[in-house]
């Protein structure tokens, strides 16, 4: 009996995961089928039953484990270890980009727009605050229309009617995110997604774990493996222009408008904790989520405990979201 190499068994401290990397679906598991998963991994069908056909719970895991596709029945495995190797062909200095768009900042796109070149962003969001309209959002997207970013997402308050405006004609833009709407509600415009969310602007950013914030696909976890998938090669700029992690991140790390050498010693900067993967950071080290968790929470070292830490709103100990 083999396992799939595209499944991915990970241990928690309390609750197991197994990732799988080709459905890009996760698996929420006892830590005890993970150890059971070892254990037939290789066997025969017949060692199997006869080691485990008096165990119940075995033939449930058994059973599962066939449901659910995870495991197949062969003399050999046909299908090679994933390999680390293949990670991340991206060459870009930025990724992802949140840009929360002041009326300084406004002024300044065409400026932004060639900065955003120079990173290589690819994923790009605009936040609006509550004094825009329809035409301001349509001039900063406009001075984006040579820009590398494929992809582009955008927060504005809510607005009844936008589905006539006609920022939906621009081709990159794949959700927009309404906030302050007096319901919540998911929909879509062609082939836009469209968010109303009843929380306001202010908080849209703080960084927050939650089920949206798990990312199951190969490259994530590749990354992940390597890096701080959260934070990695991902950057906030406020509304004076500077660079951040997150909304709540007080650290200086430079202007997004300055020059280029003050850019690339800001990028050193933040690579030093995108350089720490969670497999180092507590409690994320006994996380089941940690190959998989995009939350933007800023690792803090801790000296009188030796160790870097994060005060996330996962519970390790009971696996529930606190909010
Ligand atoms: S403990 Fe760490 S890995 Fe787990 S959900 Fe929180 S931030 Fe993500």
């Amino acid at each position: 009996m083999l396992f799939f190499a595209c499944c991915i068994p990970v241990k928690g401290i309390q609750l197991g995961a197994i990732y799988d990397l080709q459905r890009d679906d996760i698996e929420r598991v006892p830590n005890s089928l993970i150890d059971f998963i070892y254990n037939i991994h290789s066997k025969t069908v017949m060692n199997i039953i006869e080691e485990w056909k008096d165990d119940d719970i075995a033939q449930e895991y058994i059973e599962f484990l066939i449901e659910k596709e995870f495991i197949f029945f062969a003399y050999e495995d046909h299908f090679p270890n994933l390999s680390d190797d293949c990670f991340n062909d991206d060459v870009s200095k930025i990724e992802f980009a949140t840009i929360i768009v002041s009326d300084d900042l406004i002024d300044k796109m065409q400026y932004i727009s060639d900065r955003i070149d120079y990173l290589g962003v690819k994923r790009l969001h605009l936040h609006f605050s509550l004094n825009v309209d329809v035409k301001k959002i349509h001039n900063v997207l406009n001075s984006l229309q040579k820009s590398c970013v494929i992809d582009l997402s955008v927060s504005l308050p809510y607005q009844e009617n936008f589905t006539s405006s006609v920022v939906l004609k621009e081709q990159r833009l794949k959700s927009i995110y309404f906030y302050q709407s007096p319901y919540s509600k998911e929909d879509n415009y062609g082939r836009i997604n469209l968010y109303y969310l009843k929380q306001d602007g202010s908080n849209l950013f703080v960084p927050k774990s939650s089920i949206d914030t798990i990312a199951i696909n190969h490259r994530a976890f590749l990354t992940a493996k390597k890096f701080n998938l959260g934070l990695y090669k991902t950057i906030l700029v406020d509304h004076l222009g500077r660079i951040r992690l997150n909304a709540v991140d007080q650290k200086d790390y430079g202007l997004f408008l300055g020059s280029k050498e003050e850019i690339e010693e800001s990028l050193l900067i933040l690579s030093v904790l995108w350089n720490l993967s969670r497999d180092k950071i507590h409690p994320c080290k006994d996380c089941e989520l940690r190959y998989a968790c995009t939350a933007s929470f800023i690792p803090e070292y801790i000296p009188e405990r030796e160790g870097y830490f994060v005060n996330c709103n996962y519970n390790i100990h009971t696996n529930e979201w606190i909010y």
